[in-house]
This record gives structure tokens, sequence and C-alpha cells, in this order.
């Protein structure tokens, strides 16, 4: 075991696709320490700022004087507090769904909810694109898995319809995508899995708190309800500013996920104190739109820059703003000169993308200033010139 894992690291080394943890310590925000330097950076999932918010930090500890620290069971054991309890009618309420239910994490939520909905002798078709856990989950299950061209609705339409005659249909799909930053055509989607009697899932990770009018996310953007879009994750460790996730959906649906969710049942239950920290966020995100006003501002205003100083954008309208490279160590050699100009972006590389697609995932937040956002700007141009000019002005930015 050794020897063979020790021939696998040096491949990876080999390939240029070690992948190194940085050691932040400070909290979350606009700059951050890393290895006790400051760094601007523009590679956080917060999107809306709450991460370090005092308003979460306050619940917080409100709640680990009443609850403690650790949950002590499973939900199904005896780690389901009545702050749990609160949090999943409060996102049940905002996602207009008959209930939600509670997973630690977003990554188990997508193992728990597909492998519990289907098995062998079933269908489940996902977009090429989709996160790592919605294809694990995929494959988990035991149905006979597909995957179809990323948002390619007649991609999609053509295997339904050659599709045997039994066994269940779940079609599976990001609402945004997380390391392309666009959005799935969700009203169609919905639409062509009815026709061919399937049900529609959509991770939200990057979509809830950010879109729709009260920040429900994509389902509240485009208008879908639980009839036309029944099964809908979302996590807590991203805009929300907390940890965890849910699943929101019908009452039928939430009771098979506590019975045969085996993520759900055999994992302790969150901290009772995040999920206070959690509700104290969401209080934020009814009270505070302002944030997400900003957010959407930001990210229009830096890609009207961006793409006038020919920077490769990608079509994205979401605070995931990647600029595209292709080749991986040179997407490695502009994350390091931005590194050294005091601003961190992290290169993202295969397996993580397609080969040949490595880029620079970086995403605003509602928390970043006005000129932070024009150092981000002067930056990128001056390494892209120095480091990279062909990448400038090759792309075009269409949206
Ligand atoms: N789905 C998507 C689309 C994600 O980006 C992520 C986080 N990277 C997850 C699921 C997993 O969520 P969590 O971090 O809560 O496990």
């Amino acid at each position: 075991m050794e020897k063979n894992l020790q021939a696998r690291l040096a491949e990876r080394q080999r390939q240029s696709r070690y992948r190194q943890r940085r050691l932040i310590s400070s909290a979350q925000g606009p700059e951050i320490r890393v290895g006790g330097k400051l760094l601007l950076q523009f590679c956080s999932n917060d999107y809306l700022g709450h991460a370090a918010h005092p308003a979460l930090a306050e619940a917080m500890c409100a709640a680990t004087a009443s609850h403690g620290v650790g949950s002590g069971a499973s939900h199904l054991v005896c780690g389901h507090s009545d702050l749990h309890h609160q949090l999943e009618l409060r996102l049940a309420e905002l996602t207009g769904r008959d209930r939600a239910l509670l997973f630690s994490t977003g990554y188990m939520a997508n193992l728990g909810i597909i492998a519990a909905l289907l098995g062998r002798g079933d269908q489940v078709l996902e977009d090429r694109l989709n996160h790592a856990s919605l294809l694990d989950g995929g494959l988990l299950s035991g149905a006979r898995f597909q995957r179809f061209r990323h948002n390619d609705l007649a991609d999609l339409e053509s295997r339904l319809a050659a599709l045997p005659d039994k066994g269940e249909r779940l079609v599976v799909v990001d609402a945004v995508y997380s390391m392309d930053g666009d959005q799935a055509p969700l009203v169609e989607l919905a639409e062509t899995s009815a026709r061919h009697s399937a049900w529609l899932m959509a991770d939200d990770a990057h979509g809830f708190g950010v879109l729709g009018a009260h920040g429900g996310g994509s389902a509240q953007h485009f208008q879908l309800g639980q009839q036309e879009l029944p099964i809908l994750m979302g996590t807590l460790g991203k805009a929300v500013g907390s940890f965890g996730a849910f699943v929101a959906g019908s009452e039928t649906l939430i009771e098979s996920l506590i019975q045969f969710a085996r993520p759900y049942i055999y994992t302790t239950a969150m901290p009772a104190a995040v999920a206070a920290a959690t509700l104290a966020s969401l209080d934020l995100m009814a009270s505070e739109s302002w944030r997400r006003e900003r957010l959407h501002r930001l990210i229009q205003s830096f890609r009207e820059r961006a793409d006038a100083a020919g920077l490769p954008l990608m079509p994205s309208v979401s605070p995931i703003q990647p600029l595209l490279v292709g080749d991986e160590d040179l997407a490695m050699s502009i994350s390091a000169a931005l590194e050294e100009r005091g601003v961190l972006i992290s290169a993202i590389r295969p397996p993580t993308v397609p080969p040949g697609s490595s880029r620079l995932r970086l995403t605003l937040t509602a928390a970043h200033s006005d000129s932070q956002v024009d150092r981000l700007l002067d930056t990128l141009v001056e390494v892209f010139r120095r480091v990279a000019p062909e990448l400038l002005f090759r792309q075009s930015s269409s949206d």
C-alpha cells in the first residue's frame, strides 16, 4: 500500500496537479491572513459576507451557552434540537416547500438524496458538469447512470426518450455551476423532465442566498414550485455563511429521506449552535437585501470592466466569474503572480475541470469594496500582460 500510494503521489506531482492547502489565520472576509501575510482574496463562497458577521457569531455563542457544543448524536437518536427544528421550518418557508431537512454537509446531502431515491433498475441523468457529490451520488445509487451534455436540452430529451419504460427516472443538475458560474435552464429542464415522467433535482449551493427576490435561490428566481422542481437542495456554508445543507420538498420526499438516506441516518447532527447561527443569517438575508443588490451591481460592473480590458471572461451571471486560461501550468503561474502582488485567486485544474480548461476561479462578495475590486482589475491586467498577454482579447465574453 505505502509504495503504491507514494507512486500515485509522485504521478500527481509529475502532472503538476498536486494540490496544497493554505494556512489561514484570520476570519473570512475580503482580506485574510495566509501564512502570516494579509491577502486580498477573491476565492471564498461567502457571497454575502455573512461568514464572520457579528450577528451570526453572537447567535452561535448564545446557543453554545444554552445547547452546548456537540449535538451528541444523530438526528434520529437524540441530536435533533429545537434549533434544528426551527431552522427546518424557516428553510421550508423561504423555499416555498412543504418541508425541509438538514444534512451535516452538502456532499452528504447529495449522496444521501440520490442513493435513497434510486436503486438498481432506475435511471439517473446528470449534467456533465455537475458537482462531484452529485456524480458520486448517482454512481452510489446503483441506478443506470448517464451524463448529458452541459445545459443541452436536446441531448437530455433524446436520452430520456430512449429510456426503457420501467423504473424511476431522475434528472439531476446544478442550478448554478460551481466552476463556470452559469445557470441551468431550470424552467425548460422542469418541462422536459415532466414530459418524460422524470423527477428533477437541483443543487442550489451557489444560488441559495444570492438569487431570488428574498434570497430563496434559483427556484425563487425562476418561480419554480415543488411540483415543477420536486427536489431542491441547498448548502449553508456558502452565501449563508455557516455550515451544513438542506433539502426541501414534499412531505413524502422528506419522510423518505429520514427513513432511507444513510448519510442522514448514520451521522452526528450539526451542532445546534450552527443551526442558531444559520437562523441569524436568514434574519440578515431578510433584513439586508442591500447585500444581494450590492453583489449583483459588483458582478455587473466587474464584467463590464474586465471585458473592456480583454480578460478571458466566461458566460457567467453569478458571483463566480472564472477567467479561462486553458493550460494548467499557465493557470498556476498566473495565480502565483497574483499572490506575489497580494491578490489571492485559486487556479482550478483537472480533474476538477475538463482537461484544457484550467482557469482562475474568481468570486465576488458583497463585502468587497469598490476600491478592492479596482485593485483586483488593475492587478489582473498587469499580471495577464506580463505572464499571458496572448489570452487578452482572445475569448469573447458572450452571455
Ligand atoms: N454542491 C455544490 C455545487 C458545491 O459547490 C458544493 C461545495 N463545494 C457542494 C455541493 C458540497 O457542499 P458542502 O461543502 O456543504 O459539502
